[in-house]
């Protein structure tokens, strides 16, 4: 670490200082604060064990970022859930009355995210109540997240009708199932963070030829329910520290 890392460093954990890559007295007083906060001794001056310390805090703060999350805790009341299903609304980007009525979670166009109306507590295992139905004979132990998107998609040959998927959307999604998983203690598995499309092939619950979701509008590289399943699990594995 030179002076201008250590200054970097020292400012992201809230010391003041400007980086300027000179050892001046400003860095010194934040060295020797942070030392004393890590209970080192406060000599101000940046050994392997500052170092040390300074690059384990700055780990800290980048995991505990992460860990504030996207969805408002009280979204996710106590319930037991098991599995997460992925799905479009086959509707516009905006999330209407009845999309809200299918789902726990909407992620409109611009990558906003919206409250369904049903509780995810009410699609807990042993739950009563108004469920989200959102999935054929899988509804329960599953929460429902939906991308607002795909009205008149028509899947072969493929075309994206009046609303398709945009890439705020689905950047969206993996930060809410990773969320999701850490609330409820859901691993990211194929098993257990899976696209509707995914569910007959995975599950062997029949679905009726529901395909979302197969295809990313913005990019026609990928194709396949497995294909974009494989995106969202691992990107949600980034966001989800357990
Ligand atoms: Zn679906």
């Amino acid at each position: 670490m030179n002076t201008r890392d250590v200054q970097a460093a020292l400012l992201s954990l809230g010391y003041s200082l400007t980086i300027d890559g000179v050892a001046g007295p400003k860095t010194k007083t934040a060295v020797q604060a942070f030392q004393r906060g890590r209970g080192l001794a406060a000599d101000g001056i940046v050994g392997p064990q500052t170092v040390k310390a300074l690059q384990a805090a700055v780990a800290e703060k980048t995991e505990q970022k992460v860990e504030l999350g996207v969805v408002p805790a009280g979204w996710m009341p106590a319930a037991r859930l098991e599995r997460i299903i992925v799905h479009w609304t086959a509707g516009s980007h905006r999330a209407s009355g009845l999309d809200r009525s299918h789902y726990h979670i909407l992620i409109e166009a611009d990558g906003k995210l919206v409250r369904g109306t049903p509780s995810i507590a009410a699609n807990g295992v042993g739950a009563s109540g108004t469920r989200a139905n959102h999935t054929l004979n899988c509804n329960t132990g599953s929460i429902g997240v939906a991308l607002c998107c795909m009205a008149g998609a028509v899947e072969s040959p493929f075309q994206a009708g009046s609303a398709p998927m945009t890439a705020a959307q689905w950047k969206a999604l993996p930060p809410v199932l990773a969320d999701l998983c850490r609330r409820y203690s859901i691993p990211a598995t194929p098993k257990t963070v899976l696209s509707h499309a995914e569910v007959q092939g995975t599950l062997g619950i029949k679905q009726r030829g529901k395909w979302d979701i197969s295809r990313l509008a913005f990019d026609p590289t990928v194709v396949g329910a497995r294909a974009c399943g494989d995106i969202f699990r691992s990107e949600t594995l980034r966001f989800h520290h357990s």
